[in-house]
């Protein structure tokens, strides 16, 4: 596809120069057989609230950072194997439009473009690289992927027992299995998802059982039992 341009002067040019605007922030970027086919800055939605981020296209690699410069200097480098992205395409917000989803197996998210043919083409490009990456491994596009984060403004309620209201002093917190936005006591529970982290991670209630009861059957089931007996007194 795009491979005669690898070992070309031109695109190690451009991507010493990616690698320059992120400085020391950054990792290098430069390997064997690597292409940079775009770039453009995309809104993402991120926890508070939609921000604009620069993103660069590779053959193998989706690269994006927070803006410091525009061409010129960018920080909080994320790299993105493309082999682990699956695209989907989502309607339109009162707020965001031409939107879609980055799903991976240890982060999704959503960002939008300023036009739909903008979208098209991103979306076209990174199917493309998806598509040539894996018929050049032989691997099965991924279908498991984390959970996006529903952003802290979609909701002023947890969205697990739909009582608790937030405030300054009642504060959100992200279920990391679902994404949804709860309250501290829905989300007691820890559990260890080795494919997001090697620590154990704050999960909703109901996510813990449905984890546990994937992993124990019967177990979880008994624990309900018991909060319920708990619950009538
Ligand atoms: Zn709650
Ligand atoms: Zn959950």
């Amino acid at each position: 596809m795009v491979d005669h341009l690898a070992n070309t002067e031109i695109n190690s040019q451009r991507i010493a120069a990616v690698e320059n605007c992120f400085g020391a922030s950054g990792q290098p970027l430069a390997v064997p057989g690597r292409v940079l086919l775009g770039e453009g800055i995309l809104t993402k939605e991120c926890r508070k609230k939609p921000k604009p981020r620069i993103f660069f296209l590779f053959n193998d690699i989706l690269v994006y950072g927070s803006i410091v410069i525009n061409k010129r200097k960018y920080n909080s480098q994320h790299i993105i194997p493309l082999e682990d992205v699956t695209l989907e395409t989502l309607p339109d917000t009162l707020q965001m439009k031409n939107r879609w989803m980055i799903k991976t197996s240890k982060k999704s998210f959503v960002v939008s473009a300023a036009s739909l043919t903008e979208r098209k083409e991103w979306i076209s490009h990174l199917e493309e690289c998806i598509r040539h990456l894996l018929t050049k491994t032989g691997r099965q596009p991924s279908t498991e992927h984390a959970a996006p984060w529903i952003p802290d403004k979609a909701t002023d309620i947890c969205m697990r027992c739909t009582q608790t209201k937030f405030s300054t002093l009642t504060r959100r917190h992200h279920c990391r299995k679902c994404g949804f936005v709860v309250c501290g006591d829905c989300s007691r529970q820890r559990f260890l998802m080795p494919r997001l982290s090697p620590k154990p991670l704050r999960v909703c209630n109901l996510c813990y059982r449905q984890l546990l009861n994937r992993e124990h059957p019967g177990l979880a089931f008994s624990i309900s039992i018991k909060s319920t007996l708990k619950d009538s007194h």
